[in-house]
């Protein structure tokens, strides 16, 4: 109710809406009243109970808009009277970060949306930096080659595996919006690679490349996709299969598609102390005012297919303020058709603007070979990573009474690709080719591989546009001539 108030009052701006939250707000916190009751205590923790603290979005949300610090400061109380408790979902509490031995184990949904409260608490207390520390110092083997955080549903102790730990659509969506707020409340761009690497990658690579559907579970690497997490298990698992509503698991996911690009599109700028940052790319158009003078800003562009944007920026009176544009860590270089400056990870302009001034944008990057924590490479392009796509055969599984809307799974038809490796002399082979038809999913990249006896020449495409796919690559050491 909170969520939907505040989007509502984002959108109309409408100020009944905003003293209506100020008292629901007030009757929350009256009703549990800060260090006097004990919210999280209840006789049988489980999930929703648990899903219960990303009030403190909402919390964080209304401290933005009014300025008033109790709301986040309620939050942080939160979050304490959350470790206090008995509770299901134990990952992200205080005393489970504080162990260093602790591996995650519990439902990766909570686990990733509590990275929130735990961001709020760090910015509040410094003595609660530490928890952040060691959570974003475990973060990384968690993750999927494409981000995609290990949650398929439990986290299992486990660290990630391309081929065995498959991810939630949920998982993805929460973990987009944990590091859209570190991004908010550290300023530092690197949150702004790692969402657009999650969004490009893991979130798309789980969507139907031309229908309305998605993957509840999905892997890295995918070999099949029709009710079973991996071919030849005994027990169905209809996570793994396209539907455009789930309801045979439950109607989590899909929502949670809905709210991605929108959050992708919703933390494009960010707000600094002389300006803004664009910090995600794509076509869109932002406006803003700043000193009172109303500025907007155009991104021209088919990003990511191609990595040059087009900023038009329009001011209504002359303004000065510093334009910024992250620095994407893939880019081998960037180059700006304006005087500025460099920072970490950003380029600076600061000046005048006045009617509308046009520069544009391009960066450079290499096809990048990568190993992963199972020492199996992967390869990328820029913000994109790249898969070897499986040739399927297509099962209807559903066919709802609403056209075209069916639920759909497939079956691989080149089991073979499953075991390709990719030659330590092969690793350099690799060359990106431009599609000029400006759809990214259209762009590729060709280089060798090795099938046990003889090098194939073969070419991957964006994992996000993918269905089947393999993704990370042995490497073979030695042997090739034999
Ligand atoms: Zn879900």
């Amino acid at each position: 109710m909170y969520r939907g108030l505040l989007g509502y009052y984002e959108a109309t701006g409408n100020a009944k809406v905003l003293q209506a939250l100020k008292r629901a707000f007030a009757n929350l916190m009256e009703g549990y009243p800060k260090g006097q009751s004990n919210p999280f205590c209840v006789e049988n923790s489980f999930s929703g109970h648990c899903h219960g603290l990303t009030i403190v979005d909402a919390l964080c949300e209304m401290t933005a808009i009014t300025g008033d610090e109790t709301y986040e400061e309620y939050a942080v109380w939160l979050y304490e009277n959350y470790s206090e408790n008995r509770v299901s979902e134990e990952d992200m509490k205080i005393e489970s970060l504080e162990n260093p031995d602790y591996f995650w184990k519990d439902h990766g949904v909570h686990a990733y949306e509590h990275v929130r409260p735990v961001v709020i608490a760090a910015y509040r207390k410094p003595a609660y930096r530490h928890l952040l520390d060691q959570l974003l110092a475990k973060l990384p083997f968690y993750l999927t080659p494409s981000g995609g955080p290990v949650g398929d549903e439990w986290i299992g102790g486990r660290t990630a595996n391309a081929s065995t730990t498959g991810y939630e659509f949920c998982s993805v969506t929460e973990l987009f919006d944990s590091y859209a707020l570190l991004l908010e409340k550290s300023g530092q761009m690197v949150w702004g690679d790692k969402m657009e690497w999650l969004y490009y990658n893991a979130g798309m690579g789980m969507k139907h490349p031309t229908e309305s559907s998605i993957m509840y579970c999905k892997n890295d690497n995918c070999y099949t996709a029709n009710r079973h997490h991996h071919r030849g298990d005994v027990y169905a698992d209809e996570r793994y299969k396209y539907s455009p509503a789930h309801q045979t698991t439950a109607v989590c996911c899909v929502p949670n598609m809905g709210r991605l690009t929108p959050h992708y599109v919703q933390n494009m700028y960010h707000k600094e102390k002389d300006g803004f940052t664009a910090v995600l790319f794509g076509g869109s158009r932002f406006t803003y005012e700043l000193d009172g003078v109303p500025v907007t800003v155009r991104q021209v562009t088919d990003y990511p297919a191609h990595l040059t944007v087009q900023f038009e920026v329009t001011a209504k009176h002359p303004v000065t303020f510093a334009f910024g544009i992250r620095k994407p860590r893939w880019a081998t270089s960037m180059q700006v058709q304006e005087a500025g400056h460099e920072e970490a990870n950003r380029y600076v302009i600061e000046k005048e603007w006045s009617g509308t001034q046009c520069f544009t944008v391009t960066f450079t990057c290499d096809v990048k070979m990568h190993t992963d924590f199972c020492k199996n490479l992967f390869v990328s392009y820029g913000p994109l990573l790249y898969a070897l796509p499986i040739e399927s055969e297509e099962h209807t599984i559903f066919t709802y009474a609403l056209s075209p809307f069916r639920e759909v799974g497939y079956e691989s038809t080149q089991p073979e690709r499953e075991t390709w490796k990719i030659h330590e002399d092969d690793r350099a082979s690799f060359r990106h080719q431009d599609t000029p038809d400006g759809n990214w999913q259209h762009q590729s990249i060709t280089g060798h591989f090795w099938d046990g006896e003889k090098t194939i020449e073969s070419t991957l495409v964006p994992m996000g546009g993918t269905i089947l796919r393999k993704v990370t690559f042995p490497m073979e050491i030695g042997g090739k001539n034999a």
